[in-house]
């Protein structure tokens, strides 16, 4: 195995295990410099990095490496220029501390490699909120009665809202009841890797043998699968055999079923036949419980101005949140005081990346463009026909395709009900059931978006 194939089975082992902000933060622009005797010395952009990996992340580093490699007794760390390989810029320049959002990793050295599972995702440290207690009551429910209550178990929802959290808590609490039962965690990237190598090594046998001994199959954001038409033949093939054996199978994905695109129809109806729940943009007050339950678990504590703050900025992802917590707990400590609120807000703005903000702006404005109305009609208060569609349509997109949830929706809205958003979308959602041109519509504007 040479350092490129080293580091890189390294860095697939990695990523399953901390998230993808925290990924490539700290270790998208590295690689292995040379290996010396037993020492393995990692390239990395700069001494911040240095820094991190050598004490967050050593131990991780060497038990990945050592797993792999056993000759490896140690790692140094090398402040490397990338300019030789290329295009790669530094991910973090040095003198910015304020733009990093470490998340503290040290339970992802406890990743079982048996079944993939990382003990700290379980129910008892999850927040429960009207925005992910149906996913959540469907979980409780597929742990009780794997393979009979809801078969194939999907939830989908948006990108840190804790997808990943409850199906490794699905596995995490049946591998905990002690039944015996075998469970298995994989995102549908590695799958498709696993795939590929099998076939080039000629170990298919061993590849369809090995997928089909679980009783608990959980494949992790599955949108990944799309236009890999090879993979989901073969997940298809694996899906029907652990079906056919009423064993429990779990996907996670960013989106709908049925808005992946080059996802094979035969999968997606597979999917419709269990149970589809979604995750939705918290709440306020979900986002609040959620700053407080990270705050206590590490005996940290923010005054309500604060933490009111930040529930007010972060609405769109668990993630985020909890980036912005570590980094207000990390300067804190460091400069051994209390931050004020001024410095917060800093620290926020600096972190957050205005995601869902452009998206919900970039729905407005392609919906009222492709209507040919003015942005500024969408939330009049008027029932002229040619505003009340376009609305509903946005209203709509906003809520299928970008999880957000529907009192925040009323609120971008020119403060309407939930109720009367929640109306809305059904109406959409019932008229493209026999209306096809809309339909056509639907999809001519989600192609702009
Ligand atoms: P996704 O897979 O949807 O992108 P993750 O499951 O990786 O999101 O969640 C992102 C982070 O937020 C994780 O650290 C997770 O533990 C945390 N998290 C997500 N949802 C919750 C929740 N309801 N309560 C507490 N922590 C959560
Ligand atoms: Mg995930």
């Amino acid at each position: 195995m040479d350092n490129k194939q080293l580091w890189d089975s390294v860095l697939v082992e990695i990523e399953t295990g901390v998230s993808k902000a925290n990924f490539s933060t700290w270790f998208k622009n590295t690689r292995i410099v040379k290996q010396d005797g037993g020492t393995v010395v990692v390239g990395v952009p700069n001494e911040f990095v240095k820094e991190w990996l050598s004490s967050k992340y050593d131990r991780l580093l060497l038990k990945t490496l050592r797993d792999i490699s056993e000759g490896v007794r140690g790692i140094e760390y090398a402040v490397v220029s990338l300019s030789s390989k290329g295009t790669e810029k530094p991910v973090l320049p040095t003198n910015n501390q304020s733009t990093y959002a470490p998340e503290l990793p040290l339970n992802d050295l406890y990743i079982n490699r048996e079944d993939n599972l990382n003990p700290r995702y379980t129910f008892e440290n999850m927040v429960i909120g009207s925005f992910n207690e149906l996913a959540h009551a469907a979980s409780q429910a597929v742990t009780k009665h794997p393979g009979h209550a809801y078969n194939p178990l999907f939830i989908h929802g948006g990108t840190g809202l804790g997808k990943t959290h409850i199906a490794q808590a699905i596995g995490n609490h049946i591998k905990n009841s002690k039944t015996g039962k075998k469970i298995y965690y994989i995102t549908s990237e590695k799958f498709a890797i696993d795939y590929i190598n099998s076939i080039n090594d000629r170990r298919m046998n061993e590849f369809k043998e090995k997928y089909r001994k679980y009783d608990v199959f959980i494949m992790d954001d599955i949108q990944f699968l799309a236009g890999k038409d090879k993979s989901q033949e073969e997940l298809f093939h694996l899906f029907n055999a652990l079906y056919e054996n009423n064993k429990q199978i779990i996907f996670t994905s960013d989106k709908h079923p049925n808005y992946i695109h080059g996802l094979e129809e035969r999968l997606k109806s597979r999917f419709g036949a269990g149970m589809i729940v979604d995750i939705i943009t918290p709440e306020y007050e979900s986002r609040m419980a959620i700053i407080r339950h990270k705050l206590n678990s590490s005996n940290f504590s923010l005054g309500n101005e604060i933490v009111s703050f930040i529930a007010e900025s972060i609405e769109c992802s668990v993630r985020e949140m909890e980036g912005v917590i570590n980094s207000i707990i990390c300067q804190s400590r460091f400069k051994n005081r209390e931050l004020s609120l001024n410095e917060i807000k800093l620290l926020i703005k600096n972190n957050i990346i205005p995601k869902k903000t452009a998206s919900i702006k970039d729905v407005i404005r392609v919906v009222s463009e492709f209507y040919n109305i003015e942005e500024s009609n969408l939330f009049e208060k008027t029932r002229k026909k040619e505003i009340v569609k376009p609305r509903q349509i946005a209203m709509y997109i906003l809520r299928e395709d970008f999880n957000v949830s529907y009192p925040t929706i009323g609120e971008k809205f020119g403060g309407r009900d939930h109720t009367t958003v929640i109306h809305s979308c059904d109406k959409v959602k019932n008229s493209i059931k026999t209306n096809a041109a809309l339909t056509d519509e639907l999809e001519q504007i989600r192609a702009l978006l």
